[in-house]
């Protein structure tokens, strides 16, 4: 099975298969209950059909084997993240990357998590340090169960959901954020304005993703580089590594970048 795939991951107990050849497509229902008995734990196999799409970059994926659900909860690192795979994004790939900004939160700081998703940054940050995180998500439905997700987790008060543009809703919150998380890969420079203006005058952390083709952490920087000077009066690009790749010689890449705003 291992020379079937190029690669599956299981969010809670639905398995989820990155995809299959051309040629084995037709079995992917067999491959699908085999994956099941193989994995006693896991109740559905679900097939990636295409890239994530849309503004609130949902998979695509259809179900191949097992029970016809769409709803789990995964569980990394200490927390336990409810997901719709029909209507949220979710990746389990970015788990140590999201333990790792975590890992480096400390008690007091306020965060603002942009693109907030289901909230895996925002639970797990405020799991290990005593912050206060704003999280932000244009998806209602992404909303509703990072709301969930915040009971579940026992983090009320300490998480807030906010449904809405990260634009909008950073202007609404003003200059309150120590850090800043932005997980909008394909978009995320062209929101370096709100997260200037969500960071304290005196400067924060923003962990910013971006799509890095070739060679992917100097193109990383570069672009960053391109536009940075608009927004901030200082920067300074602490650390830089490749989360995953994303696509045929494409990587999804994380910055860690000190910035002080330009005054307003
Ligand atoms: N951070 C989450 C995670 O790690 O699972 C979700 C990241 S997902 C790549 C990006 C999210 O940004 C989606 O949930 C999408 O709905 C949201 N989004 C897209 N455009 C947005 C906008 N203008 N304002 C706020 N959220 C937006």
């Amino acid at each position: 099975y291992v020379l079937l795939f190029r690669s599956y991951d299981a969010v809670g107990d639905i398995l989820v298969v990155e995809s299959l050849s051309d040629g084995l497509l037709p079995y992917r229902g067999e491959i699908g209950k085999a994956l099941l008995r193989l994995n006693p734990g896991m109740r559905t196999v679900m097939l990636k059909t295409g890239k994530v799409a849309g503004e609130f970059r949902v998979p695509r994926l259809e179900v191949v084997a097992g029970e016809e659900k769409w709803e789990t909860v995964h569980s990394e690192y200490g927390i336990r993240v409810k997901v719709d795979l029909s209507k949220v994004y979710y990746s389990p790939r970015l788990g140590w990357e999201r333990f790792r900004v975590a890992s480096s939160v400390a008690d007091g700081e306020t965060v603002v998590d942009m693109f907030s998703g289901v909230g895996p940054f925002s639970l797990m940050i405020a799991k290990c340090a005593m912050a206060h995180v704003y999280s932000i998500d244009l998806n209602p439905d992404a909303i509703r169960l990072l709301s969930e997700n915040v009971s579940l987790n026992r983090l009320c008060g300490r998480v807030e959901p906010i449904c809405g543009d990260a634009r909008a809703a950073a202007a609404r919150l003003g200059a309150v954020a120590d850090r800043v998380i932005m997980n909008l890969p394909g978009r995320s420079l062209e929101f370096l304005d709100a997260a200037a203006g969500v960071l304290k005058p005196g400067g924060g952390m923003l962990h910013l993703y971006v799509f890095a083709k070739e060679d992917p952490l100097r193109g990383a920087e570069s672009a960053l580089r391109r536009v940075a000077d608009l927004y901030f009066a200082s920067y300074n690009i602490r650390g830089t590594r490749v989360v995953k790749p994303t696509a045929p010689r494409e990587w999804q890449v994380a910055l860690d970048v000190w910035a002080e705003p330009r005054s307003p």
